[in-house]
């Protein structure tokens, strides 16, 4: 039996990190690789032949040699993992889905795939593998009890490509006991954490440090559920820190009590936790009260975020605007907050509605969703929440103008200076590069981000330069990655990257510059945009040459650099001599890809190499 598992490519967002894989962390092609995959390997049957393609960093094969095909995906996946199922369905392969949003809406995929995998997969899994053998699989295998993450098996880190990822991953627990009502992981997981034993952990990063993996991101949504059983982890982990030199740096991701417990912090600062994500979601009491974050009210949520500072721990951290106490003010009182706190990474999403998520029940009777918009990605210019203060334009719009503050050099600078103030660098800090490695990279930052913003961006960094504390240069350095890695992709996706030519302009002179091929009908172009939703399409039909390529790309990259349009390029025909343009065209247009979708007509898919793991390659029947 042949198995092929596909993670779909994550459509671009803050957590893609692409400034920073693009233009410093070279060789890296995305930040974290798919566990869930890893961990379904290896339930499979011992004598299945199971192949991982993780199409974040590598393209997914059009006619693989497979027996059955399983796709899974996050919410915001699903417009990819959707399309993948369809097209290798259409193909005739026999597929399965799963994965987070699998879980959440199983009725979604009833259509796409022949079987759904819904909920934990440790015991609906094997389930599933005995009925497909034996030729009686069921269209649904939905797990309503409790899995127990001792049954849990290491994940096949073997068939990952681990040297394409910055870090490793891997989970010690599901299950968080708090009850925010936007949250969907306790619909999922429910509110008892299980966890796993800590000589489980112990025997993953055994194979994570074998494969030369040093950092390491436990993805559990809230670590801390269980605090006895995470005591008894973390104690496992700083023996295994000292037994091995302190072979791993890890992050994860923890409710804000964390900073309650000195007992807790010193754990975590001994085991070498340098990074904790926090959702702290607002700093105004009334807000969280509403959204039962009751949590994060009993204590001072700026004090706490120092106290994590100084204990070692860098915060990176969640915030959501549009609860219904919230208005306009809110988000000056959301920046006011942040630039003090010292957060580079500010995650700040509208208040979205998870299908079967309290919020949206709620929400639903109130008549407050709007049906039409996308609900699976909360960092975009948008939400399916009709707010209840605030006019919904308007709320984009400061949502907008929030960023374009937090984003700004000066605000990358001041929450810097902010954050040095309290962060402490403990002595063990060792950086999971090279001093090679390093230098490197701290070159590519000067030189790809600093200096290209000019004399003023060369101040504000000079005055974050922690010339008194050497220790401290690597930990401005991450800051100013993180900093420009957002500012980056704020300028393309909300439309603020500073042309002095307006979109229509930069379209207009794309046709210009081509229309003696329009003419001969070799190139078509059309303006498919609905308001600020800037769509256009080329399409390559005929006899080309050499300075249409080099036009009609200048052209092209201005549009996507200096705007948040997307591009569709129609491939339906390629001569020949025409093939090295194209793949000119496609390396300079690349480092946009996530927004170029191509289009290849089957005719010519054999003389047209598309790395789907870079540009959007359209297999939709329809388009
Ligand atoms: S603390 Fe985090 S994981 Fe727990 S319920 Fe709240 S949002 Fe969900």
């Amino acid at each position: 039996m042949r198995l092929l598992l596909i993670n779909p490519k994550f459509p671009e967002s803050f957590w893609s990190f692409r400034w920073a894989l693009n233009e410093v962390l070279r060789g890296k092609r995305a930040v974290n690789p798919p566990l869930g995959l890893a961990t379904l390997a290896a339930l499979c049957p011992p004598d299945w032949e199971v192949e991982i393609i993780d199409e974040n960093v590598e393209p997914v094969p059009l006619l693989p040699q497979a027996d059955l095909i399983g796709v899974c995906g996050m919410g915001v996946q699903f417009g990819r993992q959707k399309e993948l199922l369809e097209y290798y369905r259409s193909k005739g392969y026999r597929t399965v889905a799963g994965g987070s949003y699998a879980s959440l809406c199983p009725e979604k995929y009833a259509s796409l795939a022949d079987t759904v995998i819904a909920g934990e997969a440790e015991y609906i899994w094997p389930e599933f593998c005995r009925d497909y053998a034996i030729d009686c699989a069921q269209t649904l295998y939905h797990e309503t009890g409790e899995v127990s993450l001792e049954d849990s098996p290491a994940p096949r880190f073997d068939l990952l490509k681990l040297d394409r990822y910055t870090s490793a991953t891997m989970q010690f627990s599901r299950g968080c006991p708090f009850r925010c009502e936007f949250c969907d992981i306790i619909v999922m997981f429910g509110r008892k954490p299980r966890t796993k034993r800590p000589e489980q952990i112990g025997r993953e990063l055994d194979v994570l440090r074998a494969a030369g993996m040093r950092s390491v991101f436990f993805v559990d949504d809230n670590l801390i559920g269980h605090k006895p059983d995470v005591k008894a982890l973390l104690r496992y982990l700083i023996d295994y820190q000292k037994r091995h030199d302190y072979a791993f740096s890890f992050g994860t991701e923890a409710s804000l009590n964390l900073a309650e417990s000195q007992e807790l912090l010193d754990l975590f600062r001994e085991a070498n936790f340098t990074w904790v994500f926090i959702g702290i979601e607002t700093p105004d009491p009334a807000s969280l009260k509403e959204t039962l974050k009751t949590q994060n009210m009993q204590t001072d949520i700026l004090g706490s975020v120092q106290r994590l500072y100084q204990n070692g721990i860098d915060v990176l951290g969640g915030f959501i605007i549009g609860f219904d106490n919230d208005t306009l003010d809110s988000f000056e009182m959301q920046r006011r907050f942040i630039m003090d706190s010292g957060i580079q990474a500010a995650m700040v999403g509208l208040l979205t509605a998870l299908p079967r998520t309290p919020l949206y029940e709620r929400l639903e009777k109130e008549g407050r969703l709007r049906l039409d918009a996308d609900h699976t990605d909360n960092t975009k210019l948008g939400t399916n929440v009709i707010p209840k203060q605030m006019e919904y334009e308007a709320m984009v719009e400061a949502y907008r103008d929030l960023y374009r503050k937090l984003e700004s050099d000066h605000g990358i600078a001041e929450r810097i200076r902010n954050k040095l103030r309290h962060l402490h660098v403990p002595h063990k800090y060792q950086s999971t590069y090279t001093t090679r490695e390093s230098i490197a990279i701290v070159t590519r930052i000067i030189t790809k981000g600093i200096l290209p913003g000019g004399p003023l961006r060369l101040w504000y960094f000079l005055r974050t330069f922690p010339f008194l504390t050497p220790r401290k240069i690597p930990l401005v350095m991450v800051e100013w990655i993180t900093g420009l890695t957002m500012q980056d992709y704020v300028r393309r996706h909300f439309g603020m990257a500073g042309s002095t030519r307006s979109p229509e302009r930069l379209i207009d002179a794309t046709r210009n510059a081509i229309a003696r091929y329009v003419d001969q009908g070799s190139a078509a172009l059309a303006d498919r945009s609905h308001g600020a939703d800037l769509r256009l399409s080329l399409s390559l039909g005929g006899a080309l040459d050499r300075r249409f390529f080099v036009r009609v790309s200048a052209h092209l990259e201005q549009l996507l650099k200096y705007t948040p349009a997307t591009l569709t390029l129609r491939l339906e025909a390629l001569w020949q001599a025409d093939q090295g343009e194209l793949d000119t065209l496609l390396e300079r247009l690349k480092r946009y890809g996530d927004r170029v979708f191509i289009v290849v007509d089957e005719r010519i898919r054999h003389l047209v190499k598309v790395d789907s793991s870079v540009f959007h390659l359209v297999l939709a029947q329809a388009l």
